[in-house]
């Protein structure tokens, strides 16, 4: 079914009662052309542009547990593109051209709001570099504006400017930057990736790869073998585990990020605002919530769970641009893994094992990736060649020596 004004009339006057399932809930056939392993973000949006792009229909995404029950319905749904180095200046402002016009190519309201992304400094160092960055930006066709303290005390008058140990000197915006309803990226994919005749299967955890001379022919699950011509992993935080079972080992670590959200509160953030003398970022859902984070705990962890210090860092960061939300209540705390690359930036690439693609390394920023991911993953394993734009995301990087490292914090991934 298509949805449009007059199904949603039609919807209303049957009182809600009629709306066919979204995905059908199909059992796993014997064979596929391309088995996704995970069902986020990244795995259905693969599986979508496979299909759509490339007409590779007899695909199937296998999710050990529920769509978007990984870190694809645990982020804080910032989406933007406002990087400096070339491999990831292209690439996310690729995924924001296809955030732009997201809905009509899945026909579903992902609710794309593009309220604007501002990185305060608080230094005259820290704001050459965002003026370097925003050039840079500026000269690749994307939207930059450095504001100075005047600009910025018109838009966000309520923040701390005068009292402050690190004070708020100006900003870096991006208007086209924002948010997007995590839920509903899955869910869309979904439905429209299943509309294509891609096959979403639910509670099956791959478990082991199966071989053939060499090469990789299928999965083991726990609804029994599957095989494929092509198999892809699009497991963020699990991609070390999923690797170990072919025999891999990645230059990845899986570390805890959490996330809060507050109760709801009058409307006070006109977009999303991200503090430069610590790690605290922070936007307003529309239900009121204050929706915020800041670093990961530090430690390996597959625990979908935080700790306290991270939580009263990430409070102190919060505290420190805007001393009100002190008053205001946390509601909800929960923590994500994050597949942490050794220079902060992705890996989709061929694997040494034929047959084998591999998708990773999103760290914290993965989920404004989602459809630039999906579509040059899928460019990928179809044609067997590298999209353009991830040129630069090929694994051998660490080995030659030709990191992204945006934060220049060198192999340090718990620093990225
Ligand atoms: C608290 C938090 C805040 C974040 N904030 C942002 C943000 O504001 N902006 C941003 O751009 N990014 C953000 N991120 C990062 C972003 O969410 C991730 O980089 C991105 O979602 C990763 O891709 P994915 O959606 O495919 O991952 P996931 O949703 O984690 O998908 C991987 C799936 O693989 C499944 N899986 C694992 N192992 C197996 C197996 N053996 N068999 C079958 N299935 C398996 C998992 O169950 C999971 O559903 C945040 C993450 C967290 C946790």
């Amino acid at each position: 079914m298509r949805y449009s004004i007059l199904s949603l009339a039609r919807g209303a006057l049957a009182g809600h009662r009629n709306w066919p399932r979204a995905w059908r809930d199909p059992s796993p056939k014997r064979r596929y052309d391309v088995v996704v392993i995970g069902g986020g973000g990244h795995g259905l949006a693969t599986a979508f542009y496979l299909a759509r792009e490339f007409g590779i229909r007899n695909v199937a995404v296998l999710e050990k547990g529920w769509i978007g029950s990984g870190n694809a319905g645990r982020n804080t749904t910032i989406i933007r593109s406002n990087y400096l180095l070339p491999g990831n200046i292209g690439f996310y402002e690729l995924s924001m051209k296809l955030w732009e016009r997201i809905e009509q190519d899945l026909n579903y309201n992902a609710m794309v709001s593009q309220r604007g992304v501002i990185n305060l400094y608080h230094s005259d160092g820290q704001r050459d570099a965002f003026a370097r960055r925003g050039n840079a930006m500026r000269i690749n066709g994307i939207d930059a504006e450095l504001l100075d303290l005047a600009a910025l005390r018109k838009m966000l008058p309520f923040l701390n400017y005068d009292h402050a140990r690190f004070p708020v000197m100006g900003g870096l915006l991006q208007r086209r930057g924002g948010t997007a309803r995590h839920d509903a990226v899955v869910w869309g994919y979904a439905r429209a990736a299943d509309r294509l005749g891609v096959d979403i299967i639910q509670n099956c955890e791959v478990t082991g790869f199966v071989r053939e001379n060499g090469r990789i022919t299928g999965v083991e699950t726990t609804r029994g073998e599957i095989g494929a011509a092509k198999v892809g992993m699009a497991v963020a935080g699990n991609s070390s585990r999923v690797a170990a079972m072919a025999g891999m080992k990645l230059p990845i670590e899986s570390h805890v990020l959490q996330a809060f959200v507050s109760e709801a509160i009058k409307p006070l953030l006109p977009g999303v605002l991200t503090f430069g003398a610590g790690h605290f970022y922070v936007s307003q859902s529309d239900k009121g919530g204050l929706v915020f984070g800041g670093d990961i705990d530090g430690y390996n962890s597959y625990a979908q769970r935080g700790n306290m210090p991270v939580m009263e860092d990430v409070c102190e960061g919060g505290m420190a641009i805007m001393p009100m939300i002190g008053r205001v209540r946390l509601l909800r705390q929960w923590g994500g893994i994050m597949d942490m690359s050794m220079d902060g930036s992705p890996i989709i690439d061929r694997t040494p094992l034929d047959g084998l693609y591999l998708n990773a390394g999103w760290c914290y920023g993965g989920f404004k990736a989602t459809p630039a991911s999906g579509l040059v993953f899928a460019h990928l394993m179809a044609r067997d060649e590298t999209h353009p734009e991830a040129r630069r995301f090929r694994l051998d990087r660490f080995r030659r020596g030709a990191m992204i490292d945006e934060k220049g914090q060198g192999a340090q991934p718990n620093l990225h």
